[in-house]
């Protein structure tokens, strides 16, 4: 297969607050609700045959407050509902450690990106990072992606922090939909080459 404008990338989207709708260390199916459109915005980087990779903060598990069973059926459910909206993620990452533990995946470490372009053939630098987090915008500043902030799930609260911050996203969209609509523009235009 030759390359084209859309090799080599991914797009990492954060979990909580992004994909599916913000409640706190979600641990059942019946508390998982997506976010407006985004199945809608998945299968457009489907459509492009860009990577979409999930990496989430998981420190539920190492605070025993649910288990690895309880974050897969979430995750399975997660991806049978975006099947059935023709959408797709090509692979789940968590970190279930405590922020205590010194893990190198926890975001904003880069473990977790790094295994991703192993796994994926990826070029980072161009790569984009979605999320609702400070956390997400200093992960893609650290592998030297580009970094969305979405103002849903706790976006809008983290935008308030940018101000005093030393980093800046990208970009700032309302969400995960609109935040694709931008890459694609991006991409399209050359801006990320
Ligand atoms: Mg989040
Ligand atoms: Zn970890």
């Amino acid at each position: 297969m030759t390359d084209n404008i859309y090799s080599h990338r991914a797009v990492f989207l954060d979990r909580d607050g992004t994909v599916n709708t913000e409640v706190d260390y979600l641990s059942s199916v019946k508390d998982l609700r997506l976010t407006k459109n985004a199945a809608k915005a998945i299968r457009i980087l489907n459509q492009n045959k860009i990577k979409v990779i999930i990496v989430t903060n998981q420190s539920g598990i190492s605070r025993g407050l649910f288990s690895i069973d309880d974050l897969e059926n979430v995750h399975d459910e997660l991806r049978r509902r975006l099947r059935g909206k023709g959408a797709h993620i090509d692979v789940i990452y968590y970190c279930p450690h405590h922020p205590d533990d010194g893990c190198l995946c926890r975001k904003p470490g880069k473990g977790m990106f790094e295994k991703a372009a192993k796994d994926f053939d990826l070029k980072l630098n161009k790569c984009y990072v979605i999320g609702d987090k400070l956390t997400d915008i200093k992960s893609a500043h650290n592998i030297s992606a580009r970094g969305i902030l979405v103002r849903t799930g706790y976006g809008k609260l983290e935008q308030d922090k940018l101000r005093d911050a030393d980093i800046a996203p990208e970009h700032i969209a309302e969400n995960l939909y609109e935040a694709v609509k931008w890459i694609i523009k991006n991409i399209n235009r050359g801006e990320n080459d």
